[in-house]
């Protein structure tokens, strides 16, 4: 077997050879027709597998991207909801709080769904004007109601923004009843940290108090190029969207994240997760964990339990999110049988 490392963490995501090439590429300035008609690209294959109208992309992290969203949410000047059921959701309630931005919280524990029906009883109110909202929430794995939220929101003439961090590129996606969204380029599009991504179906709101760099607005009026933005960055993108994108490596995505589910659920140890979910949290019984993760890491298969949120809980987690060879998961699919019979 290879003796190359098996990424399934949330991220840094696994990344192919031909995008570590497109990385390496040398750099070309953000003035240049040739980064012009790549950027350009780039982002109409965005907006066409996303089934949003803009893309905007920025140096940064997932997390600047949010930012962005939330000064646009703020622009807005109406009083909105923000929903929370792990720790990404409570990081945009932050966020908002920092930015000075007018909201309530609806607030689950961690793992658990959100119920149409109470959401409902609140936009009936008339009080709201905007909702958002974690996708998939990476810190349990829970995947949101996007499309439920969305037509509630559509039939209270409610705005609807969404976190579609680790949604974005693990799936297929339809973004077109949102208002905005985020991503990162270091999450499930399969390519390196370090730019933010923003989908809308409006024109971004201008406001003097926007800081500078966070202004959508001034991106669609310098047509998307107003600062410098890494060349090699973009190139990666572009050529992770356009080999990660395509039917028959998202159906190996599927069917592997199935097979891990099914591997993991005959010992319930995948409380937050269906079939479906391509972030499984794992909680094993009391001492189990070092065991685990170490058969694991011996195998070369890479997971994630070293963020704050799950050391503190003891979980692990293993995610489909990158660019992978058939023969990779199919390894990391025996491998993890192997070890379950190891631990129970
Ligand atoms: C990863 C992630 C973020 C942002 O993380 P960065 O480290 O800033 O890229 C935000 N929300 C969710 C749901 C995420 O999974």
């Amino acid at each position: 077997m290879t003796l190359e490392q098996i990424n399934l963490s949330t991220g840094p995501v696994n990344i192919s050879m031909e995008v570590r090439n497109a990385l390496s590429a040398p750099t070309i300035s953000h003035r240049s027709l040739h980064f012009r008609q790549l950027l350009d690209d780039t982002l109409s294959a965005l907006c066409n597998m996303l089934s949003v109208r803009h893309s905007f992309v920025m140096n940064g992290s997932g997390t600047l991207a949010n930012e962005a969203m939330l000064h646009q949410i703020k622009t807005l000047g109406t009083k909105g909801l923000i929903l929370s059921n792990g720790e990404f959701g409570s990081r945009l309630i932050n966020q908002a709080e920092r930015i000075g931005i007018s909201f309530t919280t609806h607030v689950k524990e961690w793992g658990q769904r959100f119920e149409l029906q109470e959401l409902e009883t609140i936009l009936a109110s008339g009080q709201i004007h905007w909702v958002l909202f974690c996708h998939c929430e990476t810190s349990t794995g829970v995947l949101n109601n996007l499309d439920g939220i969305a037509d509630l929101c559509i039939a209270y003439h409610v705005q609807c923004f969404a976190d579609c961090m680790s949604s974005v590129g693990t799936t297929t996606l339809n973004l077109s009843k949102i208002t905005m969204a985020t991503a990162s380029s270091g999450k499930g599009l399969g390519a390196y940290p370090g730019l933010a991504l923003v989908f809308s179906n409006t024109t971004p709101l201008s406001s003097n108090s926007t800081p500078t760099y966070l202004d959508l607005a001034n991106y669609s009026l310098k047509n998307n190029i107003p600062f410098t933005i890494s060349s090699n960055l973009i190139n990666a993108l572009h050529t992770a969207i356009m080999q990660k994108h395509t039917a028959e490596h998202t159906n190996m995505i599927h069917q592997y994240s199935y097979k891990y589910y099914d591997i993991m659920h005959q010992y319930s140890i995948v409380p937050f997760s269906d079939r479906h979910s391509k972030v499984l949290t794992i909680v094993l019984p009391e001492g189990k964990k070092p065991v685990f993760t170490n058969f694991m890491d011996e195998k070369n298969i890479v997971l994630s339990y070293e963020s704050e949120y799950l050391m503190k809980r003891n979980w692990v987690q293993l995610a489909v999110l990158g660019y992978y060879h058939e023969k990779q998961l199919d390894y990391a699919a025996n491998t993890l049988e192997e070890c379950m019979k190891h631990l129970f």
